[in-house]
């Protein structure tokens, strides 16, 4: 390694000090790896000094080791001149108003899907989720599909209750008529991924997914573990993570009788649909005090290394300010408590 050049760390990587251990994510290959915190002071160095200077500075310091270990996992390269390489604001920004929509649907829900369409895209909402608690037929779910189809969304998912006697080739035809629908069938027999027929460039529209797990209203939200991890595809992705809650930012959920919440499984309610216009609730101060509550905020979680990949639940929590309750991760301690 050539000692008098500076060492680039590339911009889609990113470092989260933990109490323990210091975490690498790599935004493009969605990759994680560890290091011990005793390396972390080298990052600030590397901005400012050739690798030779640290060297001499940090004498009980391995800085060749460290160096090579982020050049040789492609996180970093030499460089002669560091200012050409200008650090990145963290900023985050999205065009659309609501990222996400959770629209919870029962027998007995009499939602006026029409008007919840219009209402959703006039905020501009990005990503849609229709969960529907029974088993209903592929003519219940096209009456349900068509008011968003023609629309806006990037994505609208069903999530529905497998139902005897439909298969994939049902719902893939349904999905396929109403892009970008897909569909997720829950309780079914096995595990199963059914390809789009849509001939797309776009991927992640017209699938359909069978999933023997079971879904229910609220009990399946929280729970925090190394799968429900959301890796940032993105560098806007990793700052919405640091900035903001990840959970709650821009997103709102509608209940199977009609009332607005920041998110299913949160008590308060903030009106209802049929009283109500949702941009009059989404736009206001109170349901959006929850949006900028950052991870360095939350008591224990602010010294986790996972904290800008975690998606920071608050609803199962004693107080606003806690760590979420179905998280059993110490990070003091560096385990994953059963
Ligand atoms: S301690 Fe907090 S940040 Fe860490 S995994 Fe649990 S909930 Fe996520």
């Amino acid at each position: 390694m050539d000692r008098n050049k500076y060492l680039y760390v590339y911009s889609n990587i990113f470092f989260t000090k933990g109490y323990t251990r210091t975490m690498v994510y790599d935004c493009c290959t969605q990759r994680t790896l560890f290091f011990e915190n005793a390396f972390y002071a080298l990052l600030d160095e590397f901005r400012k000094h050739k690798i030779d200077s640290i060297i001499n500075k940090y004498a009980n310091v391995d800085v060749l080791g460290f160096a090579e270990f982020l050049v040789s996992n492609n996180f970093a390269s030499l460089v002669n001149d560091i200012s050409l390489f200008p650090t990145l604001k963290k900023v985050w920004f999205s065009p659309n108003e609501m990222e996400n929509a959770i629209i919870d649907i029962d027998s007995t829900s009499n939602h006026n899907y029409k008007k919840i369409s219009e209402e959703l895209q006039a905020l501009h909402c990005a990503h849609l989720e229709i969960r529907i608690f029974y088993d209903a037929d592929i003519q219940k779910l096209s009456n349900i599909a068509r008011h968003f189809y023609k629309a806006d969304f990037k994505s609208v998912d069903i999530i529905v209750k497998y139902k005897e006697g439909i298969n994939p080739p049902d719902y893939l035809q349904l999905a396929a008529q109403y892009p970008p629908l897909s569909i997720f069938v829950y309780e079914a027999p096995s595990d199963t991924y059914h390809k789009s027929l849509i001939d797309t460039t776009y991927h992640g529209i017209g699938f359909v997914c069978y999933l023997k797990q079971k879904i229910e209203a609220t009990t399946d939200c929280g729970i925090i573990n190394r799968s429900s991890f959301c890796l940032p595809s993105s560098i806007s992705n990793f700052t919405e993570g640091i900035l903001k809650n990840k959970c709650l930012n821009r997103k709102l959920s509608i209940t199977v009788d009609g009332q607005i919440k920041n998110c299913p499984c949160m008590s308060k309610a903030y009106g209802n649909i049929r009283d109500h216009s949702i941009a009059e609730i989404f736009r206001s101060n109170e349901f959006q005090k929850y949006w900028d509550i950052t991870k360095d905020e939350i008591r224990v979680c602010k010294d986790c290394e996972y904290r800008y990949i975690c998606n920071d639940c608050r609803a199962f929590v004693t107080d606003i300010y806690d760590k979420p309750l179905k998280c059993k991760y110490n990070p003091y301690k560096q385990k994953w408590e059963e």
